[in-house]
């Protein structure tokens, strides 16, 4: 009778845990903060193989802040400063980055109008809810899509705000590709962006980096909302003194 018992609880409980899971699906994985990156901590912390055990999806930059990184299906590209896009290999080091896997996370299609503005809109209504971090993938065919990349730097670190006046900027009338990111929430201000942070690659490996703009696009839409949050701590001292950085600096460095 005991087990019989068991069993049946064991199966009630099987049966409540299943919709929970498929609601929230995992971890969200983050190096360093984006604080610390803006005062010009451009050491690389963790190496390209270990983000891809964290996760499939995401986005950062490398050591020396060599380019911009795009990570899509389990690899890791860095768009650099000279616009060639290349794999990287799993020994690279990144100083701040965030991956997340989406695996086979919701899927949505849409279509958005109205420059970047219009691809979030487009975003929020098919994840409205903004408690919790999501990471995207959204493959599609876009019109006049805007890039850039920044180049590496030389020790002493420069701020990041110093960095991005001298990045390069390169722009495509029609690329297929992916845009990959994140939307963190308000509550996450202190240790990244608020809102949306998104990259591109484009299906050719020929374009591709920190998204600036995008006019229009027909998207396929792949995301993963999470519920859990894992951050590893490099060893340096500016992640310590993070209260000089302003919202207003992030939004020079991010452009949005
Ligand atoms: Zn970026």
């Amino acid at each position: 009778m005991k087990i019989k018992r068991l069993l049946s609880a064991l199966l009630l409980l099987a049966v409540v845990v299943t919709p929970l899971s498929a609601l929230c699906g995992g971890t969200l994985y983050q190096v360093s903060t984006l604080q610390a990156l803006m005062q010009g901590d451009y050491y690389g912390a963790v190496s390209a193989g270990a983000l891809m055990e964290r996760g499939d999806t995401g986005l950062g930059t490398f050591d020396a802040l060599d380019g911009e990184m795009v990570a899509v299906n389990g690899m890791v590209y860095k768009a650099a400063y000279d616009g060639s896009i290349t794999a990287v290999g799993d020994e690279e080091l990144s100083p701040f980055a965030n991956v997340a896997f989406i695996g086979d996370g919701a899927a949505a299609e849409s279509s958005f109008e109205g420059g970047y503005d219009g691809l979030l809109t487009a975003l929020n209504f098919l994840v409205p809810d903004t408690n919790m971090p999501v990471v995207f993938r959204v493959e599609g065919s876009y019109v006049n899509v805007k890039v850039r990349s920044v180049p590496a730097q030389q020790e002493p670190y420069p701020p990041l705000t110093g960095v991005v006046k001298n990045q390069a900027v390169f722009e495509a009338a029609q690329a297929s590709g992916v845009i990959v990111g994140f939307r963190f929430p308000a509550y996450m201000g202190d240790i990244n962006t608020t809102g949306y942070h998104l990259h591109f690659l484009s299906n050719d490996l020929t374009f591709g980096g920190h998204l600036l703009d995008v006019e229009s696009g027909a998207i396929q839409l792949r995301y993963n909302v999470l519920d859990e949050f894992t951050m590893t701590l490099p060893d340096s001292v500016s992640l310590y003194n993070l209260a000089e950085t302003t919202d207003a600096e992030i939004e020079t460095v991010e452009q949005h």
